[in-house]
């Protein structure tokens, strides 16, 4: 039987990591000052030249790089190789209609599927498993990262995409698959139906790895304990930095261990961007050491962690953060598609009978992976029984632009509260206990 390449890193302590972060460190600084006009004109701006960079503390002097840096270089923002290095783009939506474009080279996604087939190997998922691949294929960064990097694994790809429940349960049936790649919702909806259709005891999965969403501890509790004990493993990650596999939980369950060998990851006060002390929770700023297409430099996630400091129980020398808690802005994900509320706002700003006040209501519902309903008002003076197809057109411009299918209620104007300060958009109702 073939046995899978060790894809864990080869460092023995941490100042050998120290010294090869500090080499990414600086390649990366140099690489993009020469690559890209932007990054070169951001770190003139901050007054900051690459030989600057003589320590990992050096990191500090770096200007920070915003979603809106990507949405002004769009299509092909801080690009720092020549076209033709370039042989793959992933896309994700941004705030108002531009979406944010990643470039990969060859390098890029090699070492991404390289690191990803650790998330596997902590994940204990060897050449032996079937790994059913349930999340979405397309532009976005999760069906093709999962599929290589189990590839490259050399377990066996289940390309399933999401949805499509009858699908899944036959090729659990039939192919006995072993690892479920999901969302959490996803992951639930599965475990409940598996349940329902009496399928429990003729189904074969082992291990659920799921990301892209939120997960509270009992929707954790209740998807292992439907599958008879699956063990659960949360996958973090962003297209900005490579895309899903950018750490993972390990079999001790306490903690997301992140491949600092690959980024550096800083734990800021949203508010004054200065460090947090390790244990404190603030906004996840990322720097990579190795990405050529776009290298990212103190990039400002919005996600929100906290470093846990010292050693794991599970022995492996990579640091650790906790799960994901939320977002420093409003930003929400369903069915693993990133969506911000000022995208909505806009595409609503273009149907001229519909007015400004909306809201997004997030709910779970037994035979779907949730539901988004949006209830918006006329205009003024409109008359509600005459507007009625647009809530259809509504719901299709967003399925166009976002690639997800809303429910659109329309209300008469003047329905929805009014407040002075910001109005609350974003109704999340699927989870309804702590995360953890
Ligand atoms: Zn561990």
């Amino acid at each position: 039987m073939r046995i899978s390449e060790n894809f864990m890193p080869a460092f023995k302590s941490q100042e050998e990591l120290r010294v090869h972060q500090l080499k990414g460190l600086q390649w990366t600084v140099q690489h993009a000052y020469h690559g890209s006009p932007e990054y070169r004109k951001k770190f003139d701006a901050a007054g900051v030249k690459p030989e600057d960079i003589q320590s990992l503390d050096d990191l500090r002097r770096l200007p920070f790089t915003t979603a809106e840096d990507l949405r002004a270089g769009y299509p092909f923002p801080l690009r720092c190789v020549p076209y033709e290095k370039i042989v793959r783009i992933h896309s994700s939506s941004g705030t108002t209609g531009k979406r944010k474009n990643l470039c990969y080279t060859q390098k890029d996604v090699d070492d991404w599927a390289r690191f990803f087939a650790r998330c596997y190997q902590m994940a204990g998922v060897t050449e032996s498993d079937r790994v059913q691949i349930a999340v979405g294929y397309g532009v976005w960064t999760a069906g093709v990262g999962f599929q290589a990097a189990c590839e490259k694994l050399g377990a066996m790809a289940l390309p399933a995409g999401p949805g499509n429940v009858d699908l899944q349960c036959q090729f659990m049936l039939d192919l006995q698959s072993t690892v479920l790649c999901c969302t959490a919702s996803m992951g639930l909806l599965m475990a409940e139906e598996i349940n329902r259709r009496g399928l429990s005891d003729r189904v074969n999965i082992r291990k659920v790895i799921y990301g892209s969403e939120r997960s509270s501890r009992s929707m954790r509790e209740k998807i292992s304990s439907l599958l008879g004990g699956a063990e659960l493993f949360d996958i973090t990650g962003l297209t900005e930095l490579y895309g899903p596999g950018t750490g993972i939980e390990c079999p001790d369950h306490d903690c997301i261990h992140y491949w600092s060998d690959y980024y550096l990851l800083e734990i800021l006060d949203p508010e004054t961007l200065e460090p947090v002390a390790d244990g404190e929770w603030g906004e996840m700023v990322v720097t990579t050491l190795a990405k050529e297409a776009v290298p990212m430099i103190r990039y400002r996630t919005h996600d929100i962690t906290r470093i846990l400091p010292g050693p794991c129980s599970c022995g492996s020398i990579m640091p650790r953060h906790s799960r994901i808690m939320g977002r420093t802005d409003d930003m929400f994900i369903f069915r693993a598609v990133n969506i911000y509320p000022s995208h909505i706002d806009t595409i609503i700003s273009g149907i001229s009978e519909l007015g400004s006040e909306y809201q997004i209501h997030l709910e779970r519902d037994a035979s779907e992976r949730g539901v988004m309903r949006i209830v918006t008002e006329i205009r003024e003076g409109a008359d509600l029984e005459a507007c009625q197809p647009l809530a259809g057109e509504l719901a299709k411009k967003i399925k166009r632009e976002l690639m997800v299918t809303p429910q659109v209620e329309l209300v008469a104007y003047g329905t929805l509260p009014r407040s002075e300060r910001k109005s609350q958009r974003v109704f999340d109702e699927r989870i309804q206990d702590p995360i953890i």
